[in-house]
């Protein structure tokens, strides 16, 4: 419905086959993507996988190697940077240490508006002073400083704030101008953990409110998955697969996007599809009923060798004596509170030349499992493993893509 709904649109940001080479390496290998008016997209990967090079090639810092990159339906490359009326929030925020909270937020109006005056040393200085009174501006400054809980700071210096409450000002600084879109590079990377939630919460509700278009950069798939509408995933320089939250994690297009994304990471499990309806995984027989409604993506003509895909919450331990497809024994627990994480070392079955070879560095009999913390489990005790099957997807062992 969602989809269907706005594919009329046009977008917002279109990049057409946009590659940025340093020497011979591509930081950005042919990215090809769109992002929606008024949508908060995230680039998700790991350090040095080009997601900050891409988004400052939109902003229009960096020269694009090839490809295209269009604006508000313009192409990009015959507009300087500050043509592109885009908002940039870096990960160090620059304010001006001699302004206070309230100057260091209006000066992208004055800027923007009186261009030519602030050449003038004492002149420039005077009308900037009063341009920042004008009812005009006040009124977006108090609204904007409303929002982001800053109206008791805005006659305060920089120095006398926390870092939370700079980074906070410096997001006030780029809402004020209301661009096109916003750019955010690691806004939240040197908050503390408790503050970074905070300005997380801040930041989605900043978003519902406005609805604006923000392009979003972070190597925390926590972050990319509680605030984005969608979420683009790299990996050296290529996007790997772009998609909401959900879709991305239940729905991973390779390996790499199934093990970066959620915590712990997706169990893989070497498997071959032996017979119809009998899949050898981790050197047990298991019985799949591929007939049933939704498991077709299970047929086992599809492929005979391939890693299974478990998140750990697709898993259920039970007695050993109860119906489940595999027994183990409990390797390792960790506490986390509501939940603890419990490690299983599934039993082998008899060695058969038909287990599954891979090229992923995987232990094929380990497999993770999230359990409610009231639950009693013990390390070496023996344990049946019950998998929801219809849930689990599968991969090719040899390149990591996703068999659908
Ligand atoms: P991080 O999260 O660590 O900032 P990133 O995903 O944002 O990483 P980029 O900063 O975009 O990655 O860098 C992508 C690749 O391009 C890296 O391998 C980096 O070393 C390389 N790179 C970036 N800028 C330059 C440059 N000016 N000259 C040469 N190589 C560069």
């Amino acid at each position: 419905g969602v989809a269907s709904a706005t594919a009329t649109a046009e977008p917002k940001i279109a990049l057409r086959g946009v590659s940025r080479l340093f020497g011979k390496s591509a930081a950005v290998d042919n990215v090809s993507l769109e992002i929606e008016d008024g949508e908060f997209f995230v680039l998700l990967g790991p350090s040095g996988c080009g997601k900050s090079t891409l988004l400052r090639m939109i902003a229009g810092l960096q020269p694009v190697s090839s490809g295209v990159i269009e604006i508000d339906g313009r192409a990009a490359q015959d507009m300087e940077a500050d043509e592109r009326d885009l908002a940039f929030v870096f990960q160090n925020y620059a304010l001006y240490p001699h302004m206070s909270v309230r100057r260091n937020m209006s000066f992208p109006l004055l800027m923007r508006r009186f261009r030519w005056w602030h050449h003038i040393p004492v002149v420039g200085w005077i009308v900037r002073r009063r341009l920042m009174r004008s009812p005009e501006i006040a009124d977006v400054i108090d609204r904007i400083a409303e929002t982001l809980g800053l109206t008791e700071m805005l006659d305060r210096l920089p120095a006398t704030l926390s870092g939370g409450q700079r980074q906070r000002v410096a997001l006030g600084r780029a809402m004020v101008r209301e661009p096109l879109a916003f750019l955010m590079d690691e806004p939240l990377s040197n908050l503390d953990a408790k503050l970074r939630a905070q300005t997380r919460s801040e930041l989605i509700r900043f978003h519902r409110l406005l609805k604006t278009t923000i392009v979003y950069v972070t190597h925390d798939q926590v972050e990319a998955m509680t605030m984005g509408d969608k979420i683009g995933v790299m990996k050296d320089g290529v996007l790997q697969q772009v998609g909401t939250p959900r879709a991305v994690y239940e729905n991973p297009a390779n390996t790499f996007v199934a093990q970066f994304i959620g915590t712990p990471a997706m169990n893989m499990l070497p498997a071959v599809a032996t017979g119809a309806g009998v899949w050898r995984v981790a050197g047990q027989d298991v019985a799949v009923d591929t007939t049933a409604a939704g498991s077709a993506h299970l047929s086992t003509e599809i492929a005979t060798d391939f890693l299974l895909g478990v998140r750990s919450e697709w898993v259920e331990i039970v007695e050993p004596t109860q119906n489940c497809q595999f027994q183990g024994q409990v390797a390792a627990v960790e506490d986390w509170g509501a939940e603890q994480l419990v490690r299983i070392h599934l039993d082998a079955g008899p060695a058969s030349d038909a287990d599954a070879q891979t090229v992923l560095d995987v232990d094929a009999h380990a497999l993770d499992v999230r359990v409610p913390s009231h639950r009693l489990v013990k390390i070496g005790q023996q344990v049946g493993v019950r998998v929801d099957l219809e849930r689990t997807r599968r991969f090719d062992p040899v390149t990591g893509d996703a068999l659908i």
